[in-house]
């Protein structure tokens, strides 16, 4: 299958080390850094192609757009909402989610009057759905929100940073809008977690072109600190290959 790129990945983006081929998937090459182990899709696809791809997805959510509402669902964010506040401390909490769907985070903190929380995602359907909640959601991309410069204390993005098309252009927006001395929470899929090394190709996660970029623990560390964070926490230690990474912008 023939790919239109935006890009091409020739070395490491977090180290400058040499890739190697790793697999091949879907037509989609993606290499390995031989230093950091951090694996990313060679040939990064165009605008246009993803817009294909997530515009179908979108089309069949929009369409079919049902909040899911159980309970331990409710229960996980409101979890999550409780850690956010021990970790930002006292005063007010300016929170932004990126990729907030349905917002589940917010409305776990919307009772709580030191969140004033607010997200963006791509997807109308689930951000329909929040707003009808009187949650603060916009479908947008972040760059297009234009946010002021240390806009946030807190921000979250779970399972996004993966899709970002551009990695490092992301990663210095979220600097720039996050104050000094806020945090972010970041949760992405784990290439150093078990259930990877196990599944080598077969792994649920490798799944270009929705997913473009791969953590090690090692690399996401490596990723945020050279860019001015200083890592709180950063493990995979679940039944899910799930890499949980609290950092704090100094
Ligand atoms: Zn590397």
């Amino acid at each position: 299958m023939r790919h239109d790129n935006a890009y091409k990945n020739d070395s490491c983006l977090i180290c400058g080390g040499e890739g190697e081929f790793y697999h091949e998937i879907a037509g989609y090459v993606i290499d390995r850094c031989r230093v950091c182990g951090f694996a990313y899709v060679r040939d990064i696809p165009s605008d246009f192609e993803l817009f294909q791809v997530y515009d179908q997805g979108y089309k069949t959510r929009e369409g079919l757009f049902a909040p899911k509402l159980r309970k331990s669902r409710k229960f996980k964010y409101w979890l999550l909402g409780r850690m956010i506040r021990l970790a930002a401390g006292r005063g007010k909490v300016r929170l932004l989610e990126i990729g907030c769907g349905q917002g589940s985070l917010l409305q776990a903190v919307s009772n709580d009057r030191h969140f004033d929380a607010e997200g963006i995602d791509y997807a109308q359907g689930p951000v329909d759905y929040a707003r009808s909640l009187g949650l603060k959601a916009s479908q947008s991309s972040l760059e297009q929100m234009q946010y002021a410069p240390e806009s946030f204390d807190f921000i979250v993005a779970i399972h996004v940073i993966e899709h970002m098309q551009n990695l490092d252009t992301a990663i210095q927006e979220i600097t720039r809008i996050l104050k000094k001395g806020g945090q972010l929470y970041i949760v992405v899929p784990c290439l150093s977690h078990i259930k990877a090394r196990l599944n080598g190709k077969r792994w649920k996660y490798l799944g270009p072109p929705e997913h473009l970029w791969y953590f090690t623990t090692q690399a996401l560390r490596t990723f945020l600190e050279k860019r001015g964070f200083q890592i709180l926490f950063a493990h995979c230690i679940s039944h899910r290959a799930h890499l949980r990474v609290l950092a704090k912008k100094i």
